[in-house]
């Protein structure tokens, strides 16, 4: 049986996406050529890259709002120096809840004046700041909305009337949100579409052409919207697995379907961290994250019996973040409520254990 896969990423994908991802590699659409040895610009695979795209955009609903949508090289680490580069003229805004939004801010401060308008680093970003000023005059604003590490999620967007930027990496197409609040989303694909190597990104062409600084081909958005994400070979066996999950996610009924089944499994775990007496939660519960469930244990000796239950139940990739320690239960969408059942389950035997 397949374990209970709870990576924080790369992450799990449906079985069936696995399975036409595997047969793709060996005889793509019968035509006795593999998926990955046959030309980008072939119709077959720009087929691919048309379906990927028009489902992005469909799922989020963003059709005909002057979006563009990019598969691009480099993850999302890319994507902090990227939209600084393309974007930053004089004076960016940065709200600071994580390890990720530390590294954007460290990147864009190449490129310009960064004001970091809140920042919960010095309450080991436990909680998202609320209530913050954004200088009306900054080139935009940047925003991570989901902590991949620390379990933090944010739950309500600021009003801020110029460019929004905001790094999806961790919980894209996890939850209804208006998208068109967004002038560039971006996100890692492995995390919560697909496999590692590609990162998608959503772009309203009309925020773009306003630096003055020369920008190289392979980081100029424009470049890539011109090229149609063709400019260099994009990495096709990310996209089509990419592809064949947003369609996964489609046939079951989109967002506002996986969103309710995530709401499930997150509240399956959290109720069990607040009763388990064995168990803490890390993020401060009205920012909790439906995607990464933080927590500890209240006795640090009970490590060894929990971590044997768990690799007994065939529960895998629990383990915190190197920098933050405890575990870490991610539950992207593929992850089935079975799964957390299943920790659940582990977490009360240990309470029975104990007693
Ligand atoms: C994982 C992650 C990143 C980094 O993604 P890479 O594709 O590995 O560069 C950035 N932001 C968030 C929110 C993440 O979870």
């Amino acid at each position: 049986m397949k374990k209970h896969n709870f990576s924080a990423g790369p992450c799990i994908l449906p079985e069936e996406v696995l399975k036409k991802a595997s047969e793709a590699v060996l005889n793509f659409n019968d035509d006795n050529l593999s998926l990955i040895e046959i030309s980008h610009r072939s119709k077959p695979f720009v087929a691919v890259m048309e379906k990927a795209k028009s489902l992005v955009l469909e799922l989020l609903q963003l059709e005909n709002k002057g979006y563009k949508v990019l598969f691009l090289q480099g993850g999302a680490s890319t994507q902090f120096l990227m939209t600084a580069y393309n974007l930053l003229n004089k004076k960016a805004a940065y709200l600071n809840t994580g390890t990720w939004a530390d590294k954007a801010i460290k990147e864009a401060k190449l490129f310009g004046e960064l004001v970091e308008v809140d920042s919960s680093k010095s309450d080991s970003f436990k909680y998202i700041p609320k209530g913050y000023q954004i200088p009306v005059d900054a080139d935009y604003f940047h925003c991570t909305s989901n902590n991949t590490i620390f379990g933090t999620q944010m739950k309500e967007f600021p009003e801020f009337d110029g460019v929004n930027v905001c790094d999806m990496s961790s919980d894209i197409f996890s939850r209804q949100l208006d998208f068109s609040k967004f002038d560039l989303i971006y996100a890692g694909a492995q995390k919560n579409m697909g496999p590692a190597g590609t990162t998608l990104i959503v772009i309203k062409e009309e925020i773009l052409g306003k630096v003055e600084r020369v920008i190289p081909s392979m980081l100029d958005y424009q470049n890539h919207i011109d090229k149609e994400s063709m400019f260099n070979t994009p990495s096709v066996f990310a996209i089509y697995v990419s592809m064949l999950n947003l369609e996964w996610l489609k046939d079951l009924g989109g967002i506002p379907f996986i969103e309710k089944v995530n709401n499930k499994k997150a509240a399956l775990i959290y109720n069990e961290i607040d009763r388990n007496p064995l168990f803490e939660g890390f993020a401060a519960k009205e920012d909790r994250s439906t995607m990464n469930a933080t927590f500890t244990l209240t006795d640090e000796n009970l490590k060894e019996t929990f971590d044997s239950l768990c690799k007994e139940a065939g529960i895998n990739g629990i383990n915190g973040h190197r920098s933050v320690g405890g575990y870490r239960a991610s539950m992207y969408n593929a992850l089935p409520l079975y799964s957390v059942q299943a920790l659940v389950d582990v977490m009360q035997d240990l309470e029975k254990n104990n007693k």
